[in-house]
Formats: structure tokens, C-alpha cells, sequence
């Protein structure tokens, strides 16, 4: 047997196991400990009353034999994709048709597998910090060439997005990639790109003939006039991205599992003197691989988008920005730099006192018992940085920033 060697010599994925490891080995030694968790990625808030209803109710359609359905539809039920265009583009005058919109199980899935519609040894440019999603897909698929010892791959481009470039990556001036990754609002910076900053890289992207992957799952989080919910907001990025979308951090389906992606009829490229569609190779994808996603998860998904469902979500991500602004304000008021959580669940804090990101990592464990992502652990340019989530409760929230003012503050 001859096994993928590209998946076989990846960079290990230690990040989360190791945070959890060291807490698990704190926990041990100081059994009476009251850790409080600001490392989680996952939301924590249950499936609001009226979504959790129709996800029943459709669930129970399903053992009658006038509600039984059997396959889904590959790209969605209409009544999503309606939904779908109505309430997340048509709202925001963005024209959006059904034969654009593919919903899935998760933008993670979809992150990870839109590289397959590119040639085997195509360019990618990522930025830095990154989502490691988009890195790993395509190293698995053997693009990326081999692991080197700063944690990145050979063939793989960085763009570092920090304080300096206003959190906007600095784009290549030679060597175009075929593909770039670009998630805003940011995991994990918490930084949101503007309408002038995207327009610049769509601008960028047409000139290079490079295809954008924008990650909008935080989209829900934006509350900046001047940040774009869509990329196709902007002029001219139907000809040149692709946009990934999901149901997890707004209407709390991290556990449900629902998602979409547009991909418009304008993005092209040849092949074999042939002029195609992305969307249609996506489609004969997506029909080869995926039996769709189920019909009560479906119903689920859009009544989270009806005017009950969009009131009571939008509750659960005000709750969630609400406690971001609590560790932005808290930290900041303690003397910390602190950037992102007005536009996104996450806030990303420069370490105090120059420290490492696993030196805090370990200082703050052992000083005050709360727990974060280092910075380092999403790419080089998080070197010096922390990642910490809105995801806990108001309470936790506050305790642990003040014990995080008190133990670090104005040093
Ligand atoms: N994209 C980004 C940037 C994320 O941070 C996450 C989850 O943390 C996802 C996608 C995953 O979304 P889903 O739950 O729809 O797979």
C-alpha cells in the first residue's frame, strides 16, 4: 500500500492538544483551581426557542409518511436558498441567484475542500495569522510541498497581518498566487477588513487572476458601517471570489451543522481551451461527494433567517459581543493593547512585557487560572500575541478579566 506522504509528513496539528494537555496537567497539581476558559472557538449559548422548534417539528415530520423525504437536494432545499438570498444579500442589495448558492455541513468543510477546483501544483497565498483550515487542505493535497521548520511549508505564501498594516495583508508583489484566503471578520485576530481595504484586494485579485476564498463565517458579528458583510458588496468580485458562510457562530450551529457558499456565475477560468464555470465544477463535486445536508437541519437553518429567527439570534451575538467588549474594555483600561472584538467574537491581545505567546500562555494559567490561545499556535505573525474568545459567560468573562487586570495590568 502507498499512502498520501503529503498527509503523512504535515506539520502535526498540536495546537488544541497541547493547550489541553497543560491544562489538563495544571488541573491535576491544583485540583481545587477555578480555571476559567477563554481559549474556546465554539459557542456555548443554546439553539434559540424558535429555531430549536423547527428543527423538532421537522424531525417529527420525518416519522410521518406524508413529512418522510428521502435525499435532500445536493445544493440545498429552495426554501434555504430563499431564505438564503433574501435575508443575507437581497437585504443588503446584493443580488445573489439560486444556481450560486451551495449549502453544506459547515465552512469548515467547504474552506477546506474549494481547493480541489484548482490545478494540483497551483500558488496559495495565505494570511498570517491564518485559520488553519485553508493550510492543511492544501498541504494534504500535496500543494504546499514540504513542512518547514518555522511551522509554514515551502511552497505555501504568508501575508502577515499585524498592528503595522492595519490587520490588511500585505499583498505580493511578485508571484501571484492562484488562490488567496482572506476570513473577515478574523479568526483569530478579531480584526475585520474595511470597505477600501477590500476593494484594494479585489482590485489586486482581478488584475492577478487570483481567486479569492472569503471566509464571512463571523459575518453576523460586524457592526462597522464600513466593513463589508459580503465580499460581493464590492465592484467587480463576482468575477474573481468565492464567498463561505455558516450557520455555527450566529444561530449557534457549531452541533447542528449548516452552511453555504456563493459562487457566482461570472467566476471562470479556462481549461483544455474551454471556458468554465467554478460554480459548475463545484456542483459536479459536490453532487460526486456529498448527499447533501438533512431536511430538519435545513428547516432549522432558515428559521433562524424569518423575522423571529434573525430577533432572537441576533440576542445570542449581542450576548457574545457584549462580553468581547468586556475583555476589550477591561484590558485596555488595565493598560493592555488589545485589537478586534467590535467586529467579531474574538480579541486579540499583545502579550504584556514582550512575553511569548506560550510564556503568557503558561504565566496566565499559573497566575490566574485562565486560558487562552497563543498566537503562535495560528502562524509566525501571531508570535506575541493571545487569542481570547467571547464564547463563556458574562460572569466568567468578567472575573476573568479582572484577575487578568490584576495579575498583568500596567506592567
Ligand atoms: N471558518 C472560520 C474562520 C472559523 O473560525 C470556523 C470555526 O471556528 C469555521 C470556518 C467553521 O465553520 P463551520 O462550523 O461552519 O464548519
Amino acid at each position: 500500500m502507498r499512502i498520501n506522504t503529503n498527509l503523512a509528513g504535515m506539520n502535526k496539528a498540536y495546537l488544541f492538544a497541547e493547550i489541553a494537555a497543560k491544562v489538563a496537567a495544571y488541573a491535576k497539581e491544583n485540583p481545587d483551581a477555578d480555571i476559567i476558559r477563554l481559549g474556546i472557538g465554539d459557542v456555548t449559548r443554546p439553539l434559540t426557542p424558535h429555531v430549536a422548534a423547527a428543527f423538532a417539528d421537522a424531525a417529527l415530520a420525518m416519522g410521518t409518511p406524508e413529512g418522510f423525504r428521502g435525499y435532500p437536494p445536493y445544493e440545498g432545499y429552495d426554501f434555504l436558498l430563499d431564505a438564503i438570498i433574501a435575508q443575507e444579500y437581497a437585504a443588503r442589495g446584493v443580488s445573489v441567484g439560486r444556481d450560486e448558492v451551495f449549502v453544506s455541513d459547515g465552512a469548515k468543510s467547504d474552506t477546506g475542500n474549494i481547493q480541489e477546483l484548482l490545478a494540483a501544483d497551483a500558488l496559495v497565498a495565505v494570511t498570517d495569522p491564518v485559520y488553519p483550515v485553508y493550510v492543511d487542505s492544501n498541504a494534504m493535497a500535496g500543494r504546499l510541498g514540504r513542512p518547514t521548520a518555522g511551522g509554514g511549508y515551502e511552497r505555501l505564501m504568508t501575508l502577515p497581518c499585524t498592528p503595522e498594516n492595519g490587520f490588511a495583508p500585505q499583498l505580493p508583489q511578485e508571484g501571484a498566487p492562484d488562490i488567496l484566503y482572506l476570513c473577515s471578520p478574523n479568526n483569530p485576530t478579531g480584526t475585520a477588513l474595511t470597505r477600501d481595504q477590500l476593494t484594494g484586494i479585489v482590485a489586486w485579485a482581478r488584475a492577478h487572476g487570483t481567486l479569492i476564498v472569503f471566509d464571512a463565517a463571523y459575518k453576523a458579528y460586524i457592526t462597522v458601517a464600513d466593513v463589508p458583510h459580503s465580499i460581493f458588496e464590492i465592484d467587480g468580485a463576482r468575477e474573481c471570489a468565492i464567498e463561505c458562510c455558516s450557520f455555527s457562530k450566529n444561530a449557534g450551529f457549531t452541533g447542528v451543522r449548516c452552511a453555504y457558499t456563493v459562487i457566482p456565475r461570472e467566476l471562470t477560468a479556462q481549461a483544455d481551451g474551454r471556458t468554465v464555470r467554478l460554480g459548475d465544477l463545484w456542483r459536479r463535486r459536490s453532487e460526486s461527494r456529498s448527499n447533501g445536508v438533512s431536511f430538519p437541519v435545513q428547516c432549522a437553518a432558515a428559521a433562524s433567517l424569518d423575522d423571529t429567527g434573525r430577533r432572537e439570534t441576533q440576542a445570542l451575538v449581542d450576548g457574545y459581543l457584549a462580553n468581547a467588549r468586556i475583555i476589550r474594555e477591561g484590558l485596555a483600561a488595565a493598560g493592555m493593547t488589545c485589537y478586534g472584538g467590535v467586529n467579531s467574537p474574538y480579541v486579540w491581545l499583545k502579550t504584556p512585557a514582550g512575553m511569548s505567546s506560550w510564556a503568557f500562555f503558561d504565566a496566565l494559567l499559573r497566575q490566574a487560572q485562565v486560558v487562552g490561545t497563543p498566537g503562535a499556535g495560528f502562524g509566525a505573525a501571531g508570535e506575541g500575541y493571545f487569542r481570547l474568545t467571547a464564547f463563556n459567560t458574562e460572569d466568567n468573562t468578567r472575573r476573568a478579566v479582572e484577575r487578568m487586570a490584576r495579575v498583568f495590568g500596567h506592567c
